[in-house]
């Protein structure tokens, strides 16, 4: 299986990273040795000392396809969870200011922390009116409204699939919204969707 991110689709984390607003979705991959097991701890690697936390709508695929249209993309998945990407922002930047690939700093082990999934039916809610929200230590960090996405979780799929053919079991972290920071040793994270508590992560 594979990880698709998407990057920059909550306006307000754009501009909390000074970037550009994209004209079209930004995506990339992690594998899958970066899934984390639920319940695990994230042992705090050698190689960074700037983890930041991303949290995110997570989305199951549950069947084969390619060149989508956005108008069946909806047929493509039918649960979702939250996830955590993480990201070694003092690796990444380094690695955009030198023009070489970052996927070190977004695809290391144990950066793709997944919640259980859940029904959308099960929710009684659309995809695109679901609010989460991440804490830290206890204290709020993130908030998130899946309304506000620039693309559409459909429009995603429609375009990642124009590249990709997605199978089932692949994952998209649908982006992140403002809030992001930093992890230390000894913090714990945990994530709420439509204040259902989906997942607790500690930082060792
Ligand atoms: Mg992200």
């Amino acid at each position: 299986m594979k990880i698709i991110c998407i990057g920059r689709n909550y306006a307000e984390h754009v501009r909390e990273l000074n970037h550009d607003t994209p004209e079209h979705p930004l995506f990339f991959i992690k594998p899958d040795s970066a899934l984390l097991q639920r319940g695990q701890p994230f042992f705090y690697p050698d190689f960074s000392t700037e983890i930041d936390y991303e949290l995110e709508l997570v989305v199951r695929i549950n069947r084969l396809g390619k060149n989508i249209q956005p108008k069946f993309a909806h047929k493509y998945y039918s649960e979702v969870a939250l996830g955590i990407d993480f990201t070694a922002r003092d690796l990444q930047r380094e690695a955009i200011d030198k023009g070489n690939p970052w996927t070190m700093a977004k695809g290391f082990d144990d950066s793709a922390v997944v919640s259980e999934f859940v029904q959308l039916t099960d929710m009684g809610k659309d995809i695109q009116d679901l609010n989460f929200e991440l804490r830290k230590n206890g204290s709020t960090v993130q908030q998130g409204y899946t309304g506000n996405m620039l693309f559409a979780v459909n429009d995603l799929i429609a375009y990642v699939s124009q590249y990709m053919t997605l199978k089932i079991g692949d994952f998209i972290f649908t982006g992140t919204p403002a809030g992001v920071g930093s992890i230390q040793i000894g913090d714990t994270l945990e994530g709420l969707l439509e204040n259902r508590p989906m997942l607790s992560c500690r930082i060792k």
